[in-house]
């Protein structure tokens, strides 16, 4: 009988890491649906990248005061399931505070503990307040409604919660302590908690119903979050490290060019080379099956990784010139609507299969919600990728789209295809010949 809530704990612990594990499964075989991409080069430069950018936050300090706080709920929010592991021990094993034999570097932990729970509540409720009251901008541009909005907001109650139901256990533990009840061994000290401890009914099996109660919802809710991150912005938690890792390297601005496409311009530019040539024969393998991306499909397992770490903080839209100046193009609308795809694709390939999907599709793409306004809007400034706190590239992925439309679909805006043809015909962007060039010396 007694044996009964190690069961119940155990079977709880295989159901939540069974599903974690089936849902990191799927966010790699989603993720390898893009094309091969190498991002092996400079190890040390990756490395510096990721510990300064992912670990460090150093991008996001750059706005002092949600830098601060979301340092403090990152910190906190981590350093504290440290106790997850004596959670799960005392689950498992059925001991109370399995770790206290630790003594005195015990007391330590537990009491830093609290201090990150309280300051972490405190900066979720700064960050409820931004969001709902102060109604920052950025929080409520048109993409952020229905379940963007909703998810930011589940997660801020989730850790409200995660870090009361904390804080209520030990102070439920705290009295329990102080009265010499049996299992609770007095161990931890209680810098936050012993405030609350005082509006607790001091009886005994009423703080022992509080103390397991808290314990148990504090370790499900822990579950639940932890399979709720697929589904929500904040799987960045786990994906903003091989993000900035696996980060372009590029010089910005630098865009990479398709190689026939290069072979082909110079050749143009070659003033040796005879216009009027038969085309060397080449290997119909060498050529690429599609110019540019139309789906998530054409995109590179980089990019679709970018798409599941955007965090929808919005810096991006609110440094992005088109969308300052009232275009339609908002660069997290673009990583949103790619990860939407995705997760639409996937949805597919789970009834089906990746290859029943390559060659059947389902006669969408990405361009059936990024629509040609958003693309032609982007000034390839770069905005964006620079304040992105985790090196997320939107740019690219609308250069890729760029390139389908341009060089599959010849569906650019009149101005530009004009510019094209004449670079095409007269190897310069003007209405003239090349031959008459210099005839403004003449005049
Ligand atoms: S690169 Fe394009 S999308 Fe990014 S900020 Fe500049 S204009 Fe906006
Ligand atoms: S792309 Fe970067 S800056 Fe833009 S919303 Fe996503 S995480 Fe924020």
């Amino acid at each position: 009988m007694s044996y009964i809530p190690n069961i119940l704990f155990a079977i709880l612990l295989f159901v939540g890491i069974g599903f974690f594990s089936r849902n990191v499964k799927k966010l790699i075989r989603n993720i390898k649906l893009g094309k091969d991409v190498d991002r092996s080069d400079n190890p040390s430069e990756r490395w510096k990248n990721m510990i300064n950018i992912a670990l460090g936050q150093s991008k996001m300090v750059r706005r002092p005061v949600s830098g601060l706080l979301h340092l403090v709920v990152y910190i906190g929010f981590i350093i504290i399931n440290i106790e997850v592991l004596e959670i799960i021990i005392d689950g498992l094993l059925g001991t109370h505070r399995v770790f206290s034999i630790a003594g005195g570097l015990y007391d330590f932990l537990i009491g830093s503990f609290e201090i990150l729970a309280f300051l972490v509540l405190i900066s979720v409720i700064i960050f409820w307040i931004r969001r709902i009251l102060l109604r920052i901008p950025r929080f409520w541009n048109k993409e952020m409604t229905s379940w963007p909005k909703n998810d930011a907001l589940n997660i801020l109650y989730f850790e409200m919660v995660l870090m009361s139901l904390f804080l209520i256990m030990n102070a439920a533990d705290y009295s329990l302590q102080q009265m010499g009840a049996i299992h609770y061994v007095n161990a931890g000290s209680f810098p936050v908690s012993q405030y609350i401890a005082v509006l607790l009914p001091q009886n005994e099996l009423v703080l022992f119903y509080i103390e397991r109660g808290a314990w148990w919802i504090h370790i499900t809710g822990i579950f639940i979050f932890l399979n709720y991150l697929y589904y929500s912005k904040h799987l960045h938690i786990l994906l903003a490290f091989p993000n900035t890792w696996y980060a372009n390297l590029n010089v910005q601005g630098k865009i990479d060019n398709l190689q026939s496409v290069t072979d082909e311009v110079k050749m143009m530019m070659d003033p040796d080379a005879d216009p009027y040539a038969a085309p060397e024969e080449s290997n119909n393998s060498d050529l690429p099956e599609k110019f540019g991306a139309s789906d998530v499909t054409d995109l590179s397992w980089v990019q679709l990784m970018n798409a599941y770490t955007c965090t929808e903080c919005g810096r991006c839209t609110s440094v992005c010139p088109a969308s300052q100046t009232g275009k339609e193009l908002s660069p997290r609308a673009i990583m949103m609507k790619t990860r939407d795809r995705l997760e639409e694709v996937s949805k597919i390939i789970d009834d089906t299969s990746v290859e029943a999907f390559r060659e059947e599709g389902d006669n969408k793409s990405l361009l059936t919600t990024i629509s040609n306004e958003e693309i032609w809007a982007c000034t390839s400034c770069n905005a964006c990728v620079t304040e992105c706190p985790v090196n997320i590239d939107p740019l690219s992925i609308i250069i890729d789209l760029r390139r389908y439309l341009v060089m599959e679909k010849s569906s650019a805006p009149q101005e530009l295809n004009m510019m094209m043809t004449n670079i095409e015909n007269n190897g310069a962007p003007w209405q003239y010949n090349q031959m008459d060039r210099l005839n403004w010396k003449d005049e």
